[in-house]
């Protein structure tokens, strides 16, 4: 059984609702994980922003607008009068929920709350749309079933035993819907799996049901080789392994939530990414087969913070690291990148909430410089330190400060950390010297 996954684009319009109709009604089993309709997360985080800052007003504004979209929406998707009416009912009880939202006070397990409703609304919505059309299928409730730890990691034996549970007491159809992005947490309050999430939902049934292929469903034809929404002339690669797509996933490239691959790679699962626009597009498939060496593609990761933490006497005597490590670990703050020298190290994080309290605790020990407004720029490719085309990246950078590289962490990745001002130009001259064979 494969499980296909389609984002907020792919389920945005009533077009594309059909587009998605077509894809997945060709009679074979599936599960189908849907994302909320794009745009409607975004509100759903600012109405949660809005509550938390008492602006009572502003939010219910924005419900109401929210609210008669889709009601829009669903008079141009449901001609079917019974089905228009059990949806819009249901549509109403999750917004009347939201308007009850704002007379409550701020916490994130309200805000949690509140960015679940827009794969509810979803799901309801396209499993109605699929009755209308004849389309026999069954929607399965993330929230009987997916689950994360207390390190906010899938709990994957919690997750196998109830999905199966919930699968098993199913009605028999070809099409199982559910929900991306939602889940409980380890005290059953409703949580999710971070932005984007609705690929790793996806990725974790996919390692659950032990499936033959996850197929990720978006509004491009794969992944590019640069970040498409910065560089023109980007292209799709064919065949990518699991290793260099976790890399660009994590060092920014937006198409894959950073940890979809994580589930499936060890079972060698393939993950597909496909065009709903364009299906007969090729797109990508992530696999573990490592076709070619040398740089394959380029992403970026923005919003970084370089801390650089210097202390001449004690940074070679054993036990400096640990320390300096020790407090990232206590404020559960993750390093992207790390270099040293003899006198200072210099690393990066991405989550700066605890920053302050980090560097209350650095500063006991050793001066600290801190650099905000940084981005990663990542290139991935199997074996890339080793290619003997890579020494060029050093002379197509030469008017770029580049305030930290890192090479020969994995073979294959390198990662420049620069001025954030410089990101489209050094993206830009990346792809015209390693992808359009300008010389130099
Ligand atoms: P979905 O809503 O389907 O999950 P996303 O917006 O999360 O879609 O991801 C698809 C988008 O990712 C594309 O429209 C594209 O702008 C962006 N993107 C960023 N980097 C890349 C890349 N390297 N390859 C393809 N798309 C990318
Ligand atoms: N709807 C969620 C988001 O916008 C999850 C997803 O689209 O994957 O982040
Ligand atoms: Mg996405």
């Amino acid at each position: 059984m494969k499980v296909l996954k389609f984002g907020g684009t792919s389920v945005g319009s009533v077009e594309n609702m059909c587009n998605v109709k077509n894809i997945i009604n060709d009679g074979r089993k599936k599960i189908v994980v849907l994302s909320a309709m794009s745009g409607t997360t975004n509100i759903l985080v600012s109405i949660a922003n809005n509550i938390a800052h008492d602006m009572t007003n502003e939010a219910i504004e924005k419900i109401n607008k929210l609210h008669e979209t889709y009601f829009n929406t669903i008079d141009k998707l449901l001609l079917d009068e019974s089905l228009n009416i059990d949806v819009k009912n249901y549509v109403t009880g999750i917004f009347n929920f939201l308007v009850e939202c704002t007379y409550q006070e701020y916490s994130l397990h309200l805000e949690n709350k509140i960015v679940a409703q827009g794969e509810l609304l979803s799901t309801y919505m396209f499993n109605s749309y699929l009755a209308q059309e004849d389309v026999t299928s069954t929607l399965l409730p993330a929230l009987n079933f997916m689950r994360i730890d207390n390190h906010k990691e899938p709990d994957m034996f919690y997750i196998k035993q109830d999905f199966e549970a919930v699968f098993n007491e199913a009605p028999d159809v070809d099409i199982y819907i559910t929900q991306g992005f939602i889940c409980l947490d380890e005290e059953g309050n409703i949580s999710n799996l971070q932005r984007g999430g609705s690929d790793y939902t996806a990725t974790i049934i996919g390692a659950v049901i032990k499936a033959e292929e996850v197929e990720i469903w978006t509004d491009i034809d794969g992944m590019h080789n640069n970040d498409p929404r910065y560089v023109e002339n980007t292209k799709p690669i064919s065949n990518i392994s699991f290793d260099e797509a976790a890399e660009l996933a994590y060092f920014g490239a937006k198409i894959l939530h950073p940890q979809t691959v994580t589930p499936v790679r060890a079972d060698n699962i393939p993950v597909r990414l496909k065009n709903t626009m364009d299906p007969e597009a090729y797109g990508t498939l992530i696999n573990d087969d490592h076709t070619e060496n040398g740089v394959k593609a380029i992403a970026a990761k923005d919003n970084i913070t370089a801390i650089k933490i210097k202390s001449g006497r004690m940074l070679l005597a054993h036990g400096f690291l640990r320390k300096v490590f020790e407090i990232f670990e206590v404020y559960e703050t993750s390093i992207d990148m790390i270099t040293t020298s003899e006198v200072a190290i210099s690393l990066t994080i991405d989550d700066d909430r605890n920053l302050d309290k980090i560097l209350t605790e650095l500063e006991k020990f050793s001066v600290v410089e801190v650099d905000k407004n940084q981005t990663i720029v990542c290139l991935v490719g199997h074996s890339i330190v080793n290619h003997h085309e890579t020494y060029r990246l050093f002379q197509i950078l030469q008017d770029v400060k580049i305030r930290m590289i890192s090479y020969g962490g994995s073979r294959n990745n390198i990662s420049l950390l620069i001025n954030a001002n410089d990101k489209i130009k050094t993206l830009g001259k990346l792809n015209d010297y390693l992808f359009e064979l300008v010389t130099l």
